[in-house]
């Protein structure tokens, strides 16, 4: 009897994911796994580190073709799947012109995101940021230029930011918006991060871009830049839904997807930046673009398929909370959930409040200094979003405001909330609790 047979269109870090978990969960399943990259597999997230020398392109591929062939995995790198006929259940893709089709049990579409691309009047190239072959373009395109802008100051286009002015460039920063890290940061909390870059020497503008002419760029607003050489684009995404919609499965902003993953067809389900999911919060779809919901997405569709196989339990995916970190210079920069600026657009009636304090006055004295904390709570006085910038200590505090938001958590579940104490790591009254207590008497004394 043949082998069940599994097939993964794109091996970004869901489709590994998918295919690893597959092969964990059974050795009898066949898992093919298509990618239209030749590379040997890539992880994104370190491509801004890598571009500041801090490591070496080599050592960013945490998912390669060996390390899933090793597993099982047949890895398929190279092929473009052209299209999918869902009654007949056949991929086909094509490679040097050659067409080739794969029949499937089950298919997982993880075919990822593209960088949005925009048309600059008087620009004719500029470079963006997805893959490890960006990186080697960026590098060559700016060897000899001195004052490159990076347009679009969202996590991405800091971090780049960041890289370039450590490896000795001149540096501009052009955001459409009033504020950097627009939807993720509150223009409070966004002023401390423009702070810190300032002190880098980055000049950041804000104002869209009418056109660039002779070297200098004018914004709609009249600011005008002078003397910018290069251009880098980091102004999101597009989801990769094309093949999806055209074998008739259906879409909105994203794939859509039930909360097992499946899509509107029963035997393709898909995952990551090409889907839209539950956002826990407003309980309405939304793509989320990161590879911490990206992977946990391709967990439960490859345990979903696998329950329908008799090979596993059903999983259910709980939804998305929007729980993103960056490590811009050497701040670190957080936020969970909705900021309050976004609350306001949704009439939530939200409150919030803002502290910034010390965490660990021992510590302090070797580097680590003050820590901002943003919370937002609902009219519920539910906590439903955080924000945290600081040298040392974020990610924890941000991972508690996660659980609080998870778990539907009170103001007074976090004024109350018992944290670890040692004078050399924190203070008794860790930074959150604070900015729960500081928002809960400013509400009784109201
Ligand atoms: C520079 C950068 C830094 C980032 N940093 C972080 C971070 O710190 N934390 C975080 O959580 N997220 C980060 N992200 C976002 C994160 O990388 C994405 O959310 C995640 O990688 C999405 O994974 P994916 O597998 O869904 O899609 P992708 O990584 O886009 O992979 C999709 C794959 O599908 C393939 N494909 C598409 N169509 C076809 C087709 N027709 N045939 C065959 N193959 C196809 C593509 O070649 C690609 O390899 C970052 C993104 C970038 C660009």
């Amino acid at each position: 009897m043949s082998k069940l047979r599994v097939v993964i269109i794109g091996a970004g870090v869901a489709g590994c994911q998918a295919a690893v978990t597959l092969r964990k969960i059974s050795q009898d399943l066949e898992v093919v796994l298509i990618d239209s990259k030749r590379e040997k597999g890539y992880s994104q997230f370190d491509l801004p580190y890598i571009l500041e020398g801090e490591m070496d392109i080599k050592e960013i591929w945490p998912f390669n073709k060996d390390m899933l062939t090793s597993q099982g995995v047949i890895v398929k790198a190279g092929e473009k799947a052209i299209s999918i006929d869902t009654k007949k259940k056949i991929v086909k893709t094509i490679m040097d012109g050659k067409e080739q089709e794969y029949n499937y049990d089950y298919l997982i579409l993880t075919t990822g995101a593209s960088p949005r691309r925009i048309e600059i009047k008087g620009v004719e190239s500029y470079d963006t940021i997805k893959n490890p072959g960006d990186i080697e373009r960026i590098e060559r395109n700016i060897a000899n230029k001195n004052k490159i802008a990076i347009i679009g100051g969202g996590f991405i286009g800091l971090e780049v930011a960041a890289a370039l002015k450590r490896i000795g460039k001149e540096v501009v920063i052009i955001e459409a918006m009033p504020h950097l890290l627009p939807g993720i940061l509150d223009e409070d909390m966004a002023r401390i991060v423009e702070q810190y870059l300032k002190s880098l020497g980055i000049d950041i503008y804000y104002g869209k871009i009418r056109e660039v002419s002779e070297g200098k760029i004018i914004l709609e607003n009249e600011i005008s830049i002078p003397g910018v050489e290069h251009f880098i684009v980091s102004i999101g995404d597009i989801p990769n839904i094309e093949l999806a919609r055209s074998a008739g499965i259906k879409t909105r902003t994203g794939i859509i997807v039930d909360k097992y993953m499946k899509t509107s067809n029963k035997y393709v389900y898909a995952a990551g930046d090409c889907v839209e999911v539950l956002d826990h919060i407003t309980k309405k779809p939304r793509r989320s673009v990161l590879a911490n919901n990206a992977v946990r997405e391709a967990i439960v569709a490859a345990y979903n398929i696998a329950n329908k196989l008799g090979l596993a339990e059903r999983r259910e995916f709980k939804g998305i909370i929007g729980m993103g970190i960056s490590r811009v210079g050497d701040l670190f920069i957080a936020s969970a959930g909705i900021s309050e600026e976004i609350a306001e657009k949704m009439n939530l009636d939200a409150l919030a409040q803002k502290i910034s304090t010390t965490i660990a006055p021992r510590e302090y004295k070797n580097g680590i200094d003050t820590i901002h904390v943003k919370l937002i709570v609902d009219k519920k006085k539910r906590i439903i979003g955080g924000q945290v910038i600081g040298k040392g200590g974020v990610l924890t505090r941000i991972n508690m405001i996660g659980m609080a938001i998870r778990n539907d958590l009170s103001l007074s579940d976090l004024v109350m909330l018992e944290t670890a104490y040692n004078p050399v790591c924190t203070t008794t009254i860790d930074p959150i609790v604070k900015a729960a207590m500081v928002l809960e008497r400013r509400l009784k004394n109201a």
